[in-house]
């Protein structure tokens, strides 16, 4: 395929825009060559500036679970638009989402609406911190909370394939608040909790981690978290940024029958939209402003287009009970298809998936957390990521990264993904 004006709008685009984007995740820094410019999309399919249709398993980094311009979706933020587009003044439709949201989620009784996932782990910790009345907190290596100053310490997917894990900028004041543990060892947090006795506010994990290729929990790990925040009065946080209303839907929570202290959304729950939010008991949420002390705010939180998208997004998924089982069973089906061309064609691999989400790992050995997940070879994941962008199947441009499967992906797009990693790994 051809790329000829995607190249030509990303050198335009480098001029003004630091390093042509506005996200770093979207250079294509960690397998060379330039990103793709997105024309249009729908359902499964992305449509670039130079014509070529690719199969999209980023799907916008994973709000769009129902495939690109839903028509509920877009329908919604149509008619709101037309009735304005920010008011700065509440809404009926933000209650409406608020009790959707506590409907369908376990273990939590109010929800505050923000505009991003970043937005939604930094004020979780700034709650937790405040409820607590502590000041530190554990995080673990290769989990990604978005982009505040607490959570760029061995950030993930982004900020490790950038190199840079701690960012310059955090303060050493801000860093030094951060503990950081290796994911699935919970040896490690407990000596953590042990050295830094009634000082810890809260634990925030992504209980299925997404950010460093897909990493599910070990058996008994986030129920030993809950063990030791309960016993320590450290609060739990789940970041279901990613998984919430994906993985089930009621999320983490939901699939692994454990309680979170305090959740954070964002990607699914705002539709395409910029919406994050976080919920929790309505103890710890009464510590919000105006209710508590804790200052929170938003001047375009609670947007009605954004609520608008949400909404419809939830719904659906909502209604449509046998969603999450289609999701897992396609994810199955790929995985399975994987699995066989990639071991007919002698590559060495690892996948690891759970519900809707998917990684190829090119190693052998078990992906467990950050130091395994950087085992992989990235020459041959270059060599897969091309490969597959010229046989018009888009996955993420790093070896970090998690797919995401969606619900208007098709049985024939499977095999042609199927298919064309097979071309691809006869070329390795
Ligand atoms: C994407 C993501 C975030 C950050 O969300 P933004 O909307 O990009 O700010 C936080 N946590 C997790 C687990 C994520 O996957």
């Amino acid at each position: 395929m051809i790329y000829k004006r995607s190249s030509q709008l990303f050198a335009e685009a480098e001029k003004v825009i630091p390093g042509g984007v506005n996200s770093p995740v979207r250079a294509f820094k960690a397998v060379g060559g330039t990103p793709i410019f997105v024309k249009s999309a729908k359902g499964a399919y992305l449509y670039d500036e130079d014509g070529n249709r690719l199969i999209d398993y980023i799907n916008s980094w994973g709000p769009m679970i129902l495939g690109h311009a839903f028509e509920p979706v877009v329908q919604a933020v149509i008619e709101k638009a037309k009735l304005g587009t920010s008011f700065g003044m509440p809404t009926e439709l933000e209650t409406q989402i608020a009790a959707l949201a506590v409907a369908m989620v376990p273990n939590i009784d109010k929800i505050r609406f923000v505009n991003s996932g970043t937005e939604a782990c930094m004020s979780a910790v700034r709650l937790a911190r405040g409820f607590t009345k502590r000041d530190k907190i554990i995080k673990f290596a290769g989990c990604y909370h978005g982009h505040s100053d607490s959570f760029l310490i061995q950030a993930g997917s982004g900020a490790i394939t950038f190199g840079s894990p701690n960012s310059p900028g955090v303060t050493e004041g801000t860093a030094k608040d951060t503990l950081l543990a290796n994911y699935n060892d919970l040896e490690n947090v407990k000596t953590l909790i042990e050295a830094n006795e009634n000082e810890i506010a809260a634990i925030i994990v992504e209980p299925v981690a997404g950010n460093m290729g897909c990493i599910p929990p070990n058996k008994g790990f986030l129920e030993g978290l809950r063990t030791f925040c309960t016993e320590n009065g450290i609060l739990l946080i789940f970041d279901e940024v990613m998984t919430g209303f994906r993985l089930a839907r009621g999320g983490v929570q939901e699939l692994f029958n454990v309680d979170a202290d305090i959740v954070c959304f964002g990607k699914v729950i705002g539709g395409g939209l910029p919406v994050g939010a976080f919920a929790a008991r309505e103890e710890i949420m009464n510590y919000l402003a105006p209710l508590g002390p804790v200052y929170q705010a938003g001047t375009l939180s609670g947007n009605p287009l954004a609520m608008a998208a949400g909404l419809a997004m939830l719904q659906t998924l909502d209604d449509d009970r046998a969603i999450f089982q289609r999701l897992a069973d396609k994810t199955a089906y790929l995985h399975e298809g994987i699995d066989k061309v990639l071991k007919a064609n002698n590559v060495v691999f690892t996948i690891n998936r759970i519900g809707s989400m998917i990684s190829v790992h090119f190693d052998a050995r078990p992906v467990v957390d950050l130091k395994t997940a950087g085992n992989g070879d990235n020459e041959t994941f270059k060599k897969f990521f091309h490969g597959l962008l010229n046989e018009g199947v888009y996955i993420a441009p790093s070896a970090y990264e998690t797919w995401f499967i969606t619900d208007a992906l098709s049985y024939e797009d499977l095999d042609f993904t199927i298919q064309a990693i097979d071309k691809v790994a006869k070329t390795f």
